[in-house]
């Protein structure tokens, strides 16, 4: 508080007197000073008591001679009372020793009465106001100090975690209740921590102790850090319990470390959950892995009788059967189909849950793919008496870049669905252009069909591994419900999208959108494969390494029709030993996985630098039980020319044949 505070600020005064001349000197002398007051006079101890109970006072002025009472009494009552509003006794001539006592008793100033005048009250009630301000912060501080504490003590105390400090030699100076009856009752030792208690003196494992010493040195340099670390606290802990524990230095009002604040957690049961869900996000992985190698296996193993089933079923169906017995065959080629689809789509969908799905960019001709897509359903949607329509915009180029394989896959998918649920009307296919910028072509696909269509509440859920529908579904028309989740998942995966419309009774409209790049290549030449449904394979060796009997038989039957000679090996090292001594083998058809040696590694030892076979640039066609591009890598990189799909499309087969037999002849 400033001098100039002190004049625009009112004073609550009290004068205690009881001699009128005294008291009209006084109120004079107070008037006579700059201070703004007001001023309550009591003339007894009883009005004076009386008036501090109801009101407060900046400055006391108190005549030590009362009438019944002395001053020495009166400031003791007040003092009692918790009046502690600063008290000037105003004495007669030779009361000094009486002003002595009661500054010790907690006056804080007195003046002869004889000595009033307004310099001397005014210097009076300002050094009361300066003293009360110093006293009333003095308390608020001390106050302050207390709160601070307690709610400092309730956040130690509301946790169950460990908070404990050691000042720099050590010394425990401040720790919470979990602290204390953790150490406690690990130890079996009661009131052994308390305040001043050294660390060495705890009776902690000596191995605790070394660590906890350590950090805590560590930490005395001014740095915080957590530990986590398994803490045995006596030496005959069997199973120890896992604390995270924060150590963080405590800095005195000049920067300087004097001790260090430990924060400890029993993190034992989160440890043992941790490790129960790593474990179980192992084993999770792990089932994953089996089950998509049981699936791929499953299929694989599958592949190989279905190869014989369709193969044969195929040549019985050339043959001149009538009747029941013609209806009987096509039946059985009309499930095996069926059930290929079925394993195809599992291979597929296994592989896309792996990930372990990738795409070629090859230049193709759209317009030729559609062609074949027409083939492949004409005779369906002829049988069923659909229309099936497919129309192409006309300024999509010619050759564009990206995966056939995969566009055949996904709208085999979708025209097939198209004509399973539609008994009448039409299907159509459209094709136009979305986007063509920067060498990308974006094209959209829409697959409609004057169908059943799919009920609103379905149309998100189709799109879902497993799901159909309706729940009759599987009754009426089959399916595993697969197709449509690797549909979307195949183009997704290209960075494109498929969408749905559809009203039930009306029919359903599959769009997608899939990104293809643009090509510098104008034209295909794709006059090979029409030209050689004419040749004649009849002058040719062909060597067939197979393993499989079935697979044997079948293969033969279809040479046989092609009049050629089949020499036939049953695994790899066959196949070379056969390659060594003979050097009339036109082209060899390798299958891969056999026992002895793959056909990867015969390819490999046939394409080998110093090969021991005759002739080393045979041509190999490698008979793949799935079509997947690593497995197309594989055979490409091991050196051999081409692959065919098992089981083989009889016409499928005779066209590569007679490619690499044919370019064989114009090159020697
Ligand atoms: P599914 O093997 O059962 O055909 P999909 O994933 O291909 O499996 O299709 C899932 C379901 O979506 C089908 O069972 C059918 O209920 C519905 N669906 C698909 N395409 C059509 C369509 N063109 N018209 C009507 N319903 C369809």
């Amino acid at each position: 508080m400033t001098d100039k505070d002190a004049a625009t600020i009112s004073y609550r005064l009290l004068l205690i007197d009881d001699d009128e001349v005294d008291i009209m000197t006084f109120e004079r002398a107070l008037k006579k000073t700059d201070l703004k007051y007001s001023l309550d006079i009591c003339n007894d101890a009883a009005e004076t008591l009386s008036a501090i109970e109801r009101n407060t006072y900046d400055c006391i002025f108190l005549d030590y001679q009362l009438p019944g009472v002395d001053g020495l009494q009166l400031l003791m009552k007040m003092r009692v009372l918790n009046v502690n509003t600063p008290v000037a006794v105003m004495t007669s001539q030779g009361d000094e020793k009486i002003a002595v006592e009661m500054i010790k008793n907690g006056a804080f100033d007195y003046f002869n009465k004889y000595d009033i005048n307004p310099d001397k009250i005014s210097k009076v009630v300002i050094t009361a106001i300066r003293l009360w301000d110093s006293e009333r912060q003095r308390a608020l501080a001390e106050k302050k100090i207390v709160e601070n504490n307690n709610r400092l003590n309730a956040i130690l105390e509301s946790t169950r975690n460990l908070i404990y400090a050691f000042d720099k030699k050590l010394n425990l100076i401040s720790f919470n209740s979990s602290f204390k009856e953790n150490i406690e009752h690990l130890l079996k030792i009661n009131e052994l921590v308390k305040i001043d208690v050294n660390l060495e003196d705890l009776p902690l494992g000596e191995v605790r102790k070394k660590s906890l010493i350590s950090n805590i040195e560590h930490c005395l340099k001014g740095e915080q850090f957590t530990v986590l670390e398994q803490v045995s606290f006596s030496n005959t802990d069997t199973e120890l319990p896992w604390y995270e524990t924060t150590f963080n230095p405590i800095f005195n009002s000049v920067g300087e470390v004097t001790g260090v604040a430990i924060y400890s957690q029993d993190v034992t049961e989160n440890k043992k959950f941790e490790h129960e869900l790593l474990q179980a996000k192992n084993d999770a992985i792990a089932a994953a892995q089996t089950k998509s190698e049981f699936l791929s296996n499953m299929s694989h193993e599958i592949r190989t009788p279905m190869n014989a089933i369709i193969g044969l079923t195929g040549l019985l169906l050339e043959e001149k059967f009538e009747g029941t017995t013609l209806e009987n065959i096509k039946s059985i080629k009309y499930s095996a189909d069926n059930l290929l689809v079925i394993i195809n789509d599992i291979l597929d969908f296994s592989k896309i849950e792996a990930g372990k799905v990738t795409f070629e960019k090859i230049d193709f001709d759209l317009r030729l793919r559609m062609t074949e897509l027409r083939k492949t359903f004409e005779h369906r949607t002829q049988e069923k008496g659909l229309a099936f329509v497919i129309e192409i915009e006309d300024r999509i180029p010619a050759v564009i870049k990206g995966d056939p394989y995969r566009l055949n896959q996904i709208l085999f998918n979708l025209v097939g669905n198209a004509i399973k649920f539609t008994s009448e009307g039409f299907i159509k296919v459209s094709v136009k252009i979305v986007d063509n910028t920067n060498g990308n072509i974006s094209l959209e696909f829409d697959v409609r069909d004057s169908g059943i269509g799919i009920p609103e509440s379905q149309q998100s859920k189709i799109f879902e591994s497993f799901t159909q529908a309706n729940t009759d579904t599987t009754r009426k028309y089959g399916g595993t419900g697969l197709g449509l989740a690797i549909t979307k998942n195949l183009i997704q995966l290209q960075g494109g999208d498929i969408k749905i419309k559809s009203k039930v009774g009306e029919g359903t409209s599959f769009i997608a959108t899939i990104p293809f790049n643009t090509s510098n290549v104008t034209s295909l030449d794709n006059t090979k494969d029409q030209e050689s449904e004419l040749a004649d394979l009849s002058s040719l060796v062909i060597l067939l390494v197979e393993d499989n009997i079935m697979n044997q038989f079948v293969a033969k039957q279809f040479f046989k029709k092609w009049n050629n000679e089949l020499v036939i090996a049953n695994h790899g090292a066959e196949a070379i030993t056969i390659l060594r001594e003979r050097d009339d083998i036109d082209l060899v058809l390798m299958d891969l996985q056999m026992p002895e040696m793959s056909g990867f590694q015969a390819a490999e030892i046939i394409r080998a630098e110093n090969s021991v076979v005759k002739n080393s640039d045979v041509p190999i066609i490698a008979l793949s039980a799935d079509a997947f591009l690593e497995t197309r890598r594989r055979v490409l990189d091991a050196g051999m020319n081409d692959y065919v799909t098992k089981p083989f499309k009889p016409e499928e087969l005779y066209q590569k044949i007679v490619k690499y037999t044919q370019k064989e002849s114009q090159l020697s």
